[in-house]
C-alpha cells in the first residue's frame, strides 16, 4: 500500500469528504465534510478502513508507511492547535475514536484526553490555570484507557466498573454527591488509585509515554472490530466483517473546563415523532460520554424546564444560536435529519460528529414527508428514503386511553420516566438481557428493566417487547437503540430502584419481581403495574400523504391475504385493493364445524359425504357473504380447500371417542380409519385439487356456497367480484376438470337464482411443473396467483415446517444468504416464476398474474414482482403499507416496463 493511509482534516480544509464513507468510516467522512463546510471541528486525521483490513489480513500488523503518515498528520494537528503532543508545558491531547462505515452506536470504544501523564498533566494545569480540570481529564483518561485499551473490566457481569467503584468510594469519603465536587487533589489521588488498580489487577503499568498510549489506543480500536459486542451487532444488522473500521485521532476540546463549558448530543428534528425542532441534551462542565452514558440525567436544549436544570438556550444563548445555525447548515447540506455531537469550550462551539439520525418509523415518515414539502428533497426521494419493511412498526400497539385512565385511577402508575420511543408494551419483567432472550424464545413477551443499558444488552433489547431504564436521558444508549429497533422504551424513570441480586425492583412504594407483568407507555413515559390494553395505532396524517404519493406512482396493485371479515375490514382500512388469498380451510376448523368436516372425511360413500357437506354448506355460505360484503366493489380470491385431510382428524383420545359416538362407530373403527388416512409426506400428499379429483363433492359444495353467497348479495345490490382459485395444480388436465366442475356448480346456482355474477376461475402456481407447462395451464385459467410459500418449498425441496432445523445453518454459511421463505429466492424460485409468466402471457396475454405467498409483503420480493410485470401482490394486512410503498419504490427504480416480463 503506497497510497494515503491517513486523511487529514482541520484548519478549514480536509483530504476526505462525505462520499468517502467506505474508506474513512461514517465518523471520519462526516468530520471531513463538516470541515469543508466551514463548521468548527477540532483538527485531526482518519486512518482508513483499508488499514483495518490490512491489519487483519497480515497477522495484526500495520502497513509500513503508517507510522510516518501518522507522525506527519500529528504534526499538522500540533501546528493548528498550537500545542505539542507530550509537551510538558503545553501538551496537545487527542481523542482516539473508532468509526465504521455504518454507525454502530456505542459498539466501538473511544479514548479521550490521550497524551496525559504525570508530567504533562502539570503542564496542562499550569497552562489552563485550572488544576481541577487537568486532573479531572487525567482521571477520566486513565479509567478509559485502563478499560478500553488495557482491558480492565469488572470481574463479573453484574459488578460495577472497578474505576467507578473507586470513584464512589472517594466521593463517600469526601462526603460529596457529585463528581465535580471533588477537588484537584482528590482527583490526583484518584489517578494514583486508578493506576494502582491497573497495576495490581493486570500486573503491568499504565503507559506514561504519549506515543505508546497513542499506538495502544489505535490498536485497541482495530482490535475492537472483532470483539463480541461488535460481532453481535454486525450479525443483527447484517454488516459484513470485511468492511473494517477507521480510526480517528482528533485534538481534544473540553466541555469540562468550567461552568462556561458543556457537552451534548442533539438531533436536528425530533427522532421520536419527526417534528421539526432541535431535540437534544447537554451537561454543563462535563465531557464526552457523560451525556449518553446515562450517569447524570442531562438537561434539555430548549423548551421550558420548570423544575429541571436550565436549558442550553437559557444557560448559553450565544452557543445555542450558533448550534441552531449549524443544524440548518447540516440539514440543507445532507438533506436529512442529523444526529450531532457538540462540545462548548469556554463559550466556543465545536462539533464533533454528524450522522443521519436514527429514528422511529413514525419519525422516518414524518421527516421524509415534511422535507419534501419544505422543498429540501423531491417526493420520489422521500419515497425512496422510506424503509418500507419498517412501516408495520406504525401499527405498533399504543395503549388504549380508556384502559390507561382506569389504571391511573386505580393507582397503578408506579413510576414516570421519559417517553423515549413510542408505543405501549405489556410484558413480564426481566432484569437481564439473557433472561429476555430465554423467555422470548419460549414465546413470552418481556420488558427489560435495567438501571441503564449498554452494548452488552443489545441482543436482549432485541428480544424484549419494551425497555425501561431508571437513569439516562433521551439520547442514552437505551433510548437510541430502542428507537432504532422501533421498540417501546421509557428511560430515566427516577424512583426506580433495581436490585439485580434479588431479582426485583421497587417503585412508587411497590416491589415488582422478575416475571410479574408491567406495562410501559413510550408515549407518556408512564410505568403501570399489571396489564393495560394496547391497540394498533391509526395512521398519521403524514403517512396518509406518503401513501397517496406512493399510490400515484406504483403500477402494482396491492391486495391482502385474509380469511375472515375482520381481516377484510383491516385490509380495506390499510388500503388493500382486494383479497388476494382467502383460505377456506380456516372456516373448516371452527369447533362448531369440525365434526361435520370429520363426518365428511370418514364417509364411506359419496352419499354419506354429500350429507355431511350439506351441513357445512350454509356455514360456509355465511362466511362468504360476510367477506364479500366487506370487500364490496373489490375482487376476492377464494381458494378452495387445500390442506391434506389428516390435518382435520382428531388426535386426542377424547376427540376420537366423541367422533365415534357421533358417527355411531366404535372407537377402534375410528382409530383404524385415522391410521388409514395417515400420510408419510402430507405436504406432497392428498391435498389441494387432488382432494376434489377423488371427492369432487367437496369443491362442488364450496363452489355452490360461493355462488349462493354472491347471488344473495347481488340481489341486495352489493357489487361482488369472486375469483375462484384451485390449489396445487401441476397438470392442465387437473385444472380443466376443476374448472368444469366449478362452472357447472356455479352455473346451476346462478340459473336457479336468475342471477348474473362476474366471476373468474384461476389457479395457484405452486409446483415447478405448473411453471414449466404454464402455457397449457393458462389456457384453462383466468388468472394465476403464485403461491410462493409452496413454490419455494417444492422448488427447493425443503419442507418449510422442518427447515428450522437446518436452514439457519444455511443462512449462517451464506449458502442462502437470507431465508428463502422470507425473501424470495429470485434465482431459483424467481427463475421459475419468470418462465411461467413468460409462457403464460405468450399463450394468453389477458391472463391476470399475482402473488400471494409471504413474499408478497417483502420489499425486495415486491420489486422483483414489479420487474416481472405481475399485476398485483397480496400480503398480510399488516404489510399493506409496506407493499404500497415498496411497489412505488419499484416503479421509481425500474420505470414502467409495461406488462412484459423482463
Ligand atoms: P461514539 O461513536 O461511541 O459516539 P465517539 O468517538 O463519537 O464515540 O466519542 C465519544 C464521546 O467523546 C462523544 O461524546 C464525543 O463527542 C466525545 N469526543 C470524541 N472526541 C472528542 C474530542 N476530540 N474532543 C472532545 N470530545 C470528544
Ligand atoms: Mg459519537
Ligand atoms: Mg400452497
Amino acid at each position: 500500500m503506497a497510497h494515503m493511509l491517513v486523511y487529514f482534516f482541520g484548519g478549514g480544509r480536509a483530504d476526505g469528504s462525505a462520499g468517502m464513507k467506505e474508506l474513512l468510516g461514517g465518523k471520519g467522512a462526516g468530520l471531513a465534510e463538516m470541515v469543508n463546510l466551514g463548521i468548527p471541528v477540532p483538527p485531526g486525521f482518519t486512518i482508513t478502513t483499508e488499514v483495518c483490513t490490512h491489519y487483519y489480513e497480515n497477522g495484526r500488523r500495520y502497513p509500513d508507511q503508517l507510522r510516518g503518515q501518522v507522525e506527519a498528520a500529528l504534526g499538522r494537528i500540533e501546528q493548528i492547535a498550537g500545542a505539542r503532543f507530550g509537551d510538558p508545558k503545553n501538551p496537545l491531547l487527542v481523542s482516539v475514536r473508532s468509526g465504521a462505515r455504518a454507525s454502530m452506536p456505542g459498539m466501538m470504544d473511544t479514548v479521550l484526553n490521550l497524551g496525559l501523564n504525570d508530567r504533562t498533566v502539570r503542564g496542562l494545569a499550569e497552562h489552563t490555570g485550572n488544576p481541577r480540570f487537568a486532573f479531572d481529564s487525567y482521571r477520566r483518561f486513565v479509567a478509559m484507557y485502563g478499560d478500553v485499551v488495557m482491558g480492565l473490566k469488572p470481574e463479573r457481569k453484574e459488578d460495577r466498573d472497578p474505576f467507578e467503584v473507586i470513584l464512589e468510594d472517594m466521593k463517600r469519603r469526601r462526603g460529596v454527591d457529585k463528581d465535580h465536587e471533588l477537588s484537584a487533589t482528590d482527583l490526583e489521588e484518584l489517578v494514583e488509585r486508578f493506576k494502582a488498580e491497573i497495576r495490581s489487577r493486570l500486573g503491568h503499568e499504565f503507559p506514561e509515554e504519549p506515543t505508546e498510549q497513542l499506538w495502544g489506543a489505535i490498536g485497541a480500536v482495530f482490535g475492537s472490530w472483532e470483539n463480541k459486542r461488535a460481532v453481535e451487532y454486525r450479525r443483527i444488522y447484517n454488516i459484513p466483517a470485511e468492511w473494517g473500521t477507521a480510526v480517528n485521532v482528533q485534538a481534544m476540546v473540553f466541555g469540562n473546563m468550567g461552568e462556561d463549558c458543556a457537552t451534548g448530543v442533539a438531533f436536528t428534528r425530533d427522532p421520536a415523532t419527526g417534528a421539526k425542532r432541535a431535540v437534544g441534551e447537554y451537561l454543563i462542565n462535563a465531557q464526552g460520554e457523560d451525556v449518553v452514558a446515562g450517569i447524570r440525567t442531562p438537561a434539555r436544549l430548549a423548551g421550558d424546564a420548570p423544575d429541571g436544570p436550565p436549558t442550553l438556550e437559557r444557560a448559553m444563548p450565544g452557543p445555542y444560536r450558533e448550534l441552531l445555525a449549524v443544524f440548518e447548515r447540516l440539514e440543507r447540506h445532507y438533506r436529512d435529519m442529523q444526529d450531532v455531537e457538540f462540545t462548548i469550550q469556554k463559550g466556543k462551539l465545536w462539533v464533533l460528529q454528524t450522522r443521519a439520525g436514527k429514528r422511529t418509523a413514525l419519525a422516518m415518515v414524518r421527516t421524509a414527508v415534511e422535507m419534501a414539502e419544505e422543498g429540501l428533497i423531491e417526493r420520489p426521494q422521500a419515497l425512496v428514503r422510506i424503509e418500507a419493511a419498517r412501516l408495520p412498526e406504525l401499527l405498533v400497539p399504543v395503549l388504549d386511553e380508556k384502559s390507561a385512565q382506569e389504571a391511573r385511577a386505580a393507582g397503578r402508575v408506579i413510576a414516570k420516566g421519559l417517553a423515549a420511543s413510542r408505543g405501549g408494551a405489556v410484558g413480564k419483567v426481566v432484569l437481564h438481557a439473557d433472561d429476555a432472550i430465554e423467555r422470548a424464545k419460549a414465546g413470552e413477551k418481556v420488558i427489560l428493566v435495567r438501571w441503564e443499558t449498554s452494548p452488552e444488552d443489545v441482543h436482549g433489547m432485541h428480544a424484549a417487547a419494551g425497555i425501561l431504564t431508571a437513569t439516562g436521558g433521551m439520547t442514552s444508549h437505551a433510548a437510541v437503540v430502542a428507537r432504532g429497533m422501533g421498540k417501546c422504551c421509557v428511560v430515566g424513570a427516577s424512583g426506580l430502584q433495581i436490585d439485580y441480586q434479588k431479582g426485583q425492583f421497587s417503585a412508587g412504594g411497590k416491589t415488582v419481581r422478575a416475571g410479574e407483568v408491567i406495562t410501559i407507555d413510550g408515549g407518556s413515559g408512564e410505568v403501570f403495574l399489571g396489564e393495560v390494553l394496547a391497540l394498533p395505532a391509526p395512521p398519521s396524517e403524514h403517512l396518509k400523504r406518503l401513501l397517496g404519493w406512493a399510490d400515484e406512482l406504483r403500477r402494482l396493485r396491492v391486495r391482502a391475504n385474509g380469511d375472515t371479515p375482520d381481516d377484510a375490514r383491516r385490509a380495506r382500512a390499510f388500503g388493500a385493493e382486494g383479497i388476494g388469498l382467502c383460505r377456506t380451510e380456516h372456516m373448516f376448523f371452527e369447533p362448531a364445524r369440525i365434526l361435520a368436516v370429520r363426518e365428511m372425511i370418514f364417509a364411506e360413500t359419496a352419499g354419506e359425504r354429500r350429507r355431511a357437506l350439506e351441513k357445512i354448506l350454509p356455514m360456509q355460505r355465511g362466511d362468504f357473504v360476510a367477506i364479500l360484503r366487506e370487500m364490496a366493489g373489490l375482487p376476492v380470491t377464494i381458494r378452495l380447500l387445500d390442506p391434506p385431510l389428516h390435518e382435520f382428524l382428531p388426535q386426542e383420545r377424547a376427540d376420537i371417542e366423541e367422533l365415534a359416538r357421533a358417527l355411531q362407530k366404535s372407537t377402534a373403527e375410528v382409530a383404524a380409519k385415522n391410521r388409514e388416512l395417515h400420510e408419510q409426506n402430507p405436504m406432497l400428499g392428498h391435498r389441494g385439487c387432488r382432494l376434489a379429483v377423488t371427492y369432487p363433492e367437496i369443491y362442488e359444495m364450496q363452489a355452490r356456497a360461493i355462488a349462493e353467497a354472491a347471488a344473495q348479495l347481488a340481489e341486495a345490490g352489493v357489487d361482488v367480484r369472486p375469483e375462484i382459485m384451485i390449489p396445487i395444480v401441476g397438470h392442465p388436465r387437473e385444472l380443466e376438470k376443476m374448472r368444469a366442475l366449478v362452472t357447472r356448480a356455479v352455473g346451476e346456482v346462478l340459473t336457479r337464482a336468475r342471477a348474473k355474477i362476474d366471476y373468474t376461475v384461476g389457479t395457484m402456481i405452486e409446483l415447478p411443473r405448473a411453471c414449466v407447462v404454464a402455457d397449457t395451464i393458462a389456457a384453462q385459467a383466468d388468472f394465476f396467483s403464485f403461491g410462493t410459500n409452496d413454490l419455494t418449498q417444492t422448488t427447493l425441496g425443503m419442507s418449510r415446517d422442518d427447515a428450522g432445523r437446518f436452514l439457519p445453518a444455511y443462512v449462517q454459511a451464506g449458502i442462502y444468504p437470507v431465508d428463502p421463505f422470507v425473501e424470495l429466492d429470485q434465482e431459483g424460485v424467481g427463475g421459475l416464476m419468470k418462465l411461467a409468466a413468460t409462457r403464460a402471457r405468450a399463450a394468453k396475454p389477458t391472463l391476470k398474474l399475482g402473488i400471494c405467498g409471504e413474499h408478497g409483503g417483502d420489499p425486495s420480493s415486491i420489486k422483483f414482482c414489479h420487474a416481472l410485470g405481475l399485476d398485483y401482490v397480496s400480503c398480510s394486512p399488516f404489510r399493506v403499507y409496506t407493499a404500497r410503498v415498496a411497489a412505488a419504490q419499484a416503479a421509481l427504480e425500474a420505470p414502467a416496463k409495461g406488462k412484459q416480463p423482463s
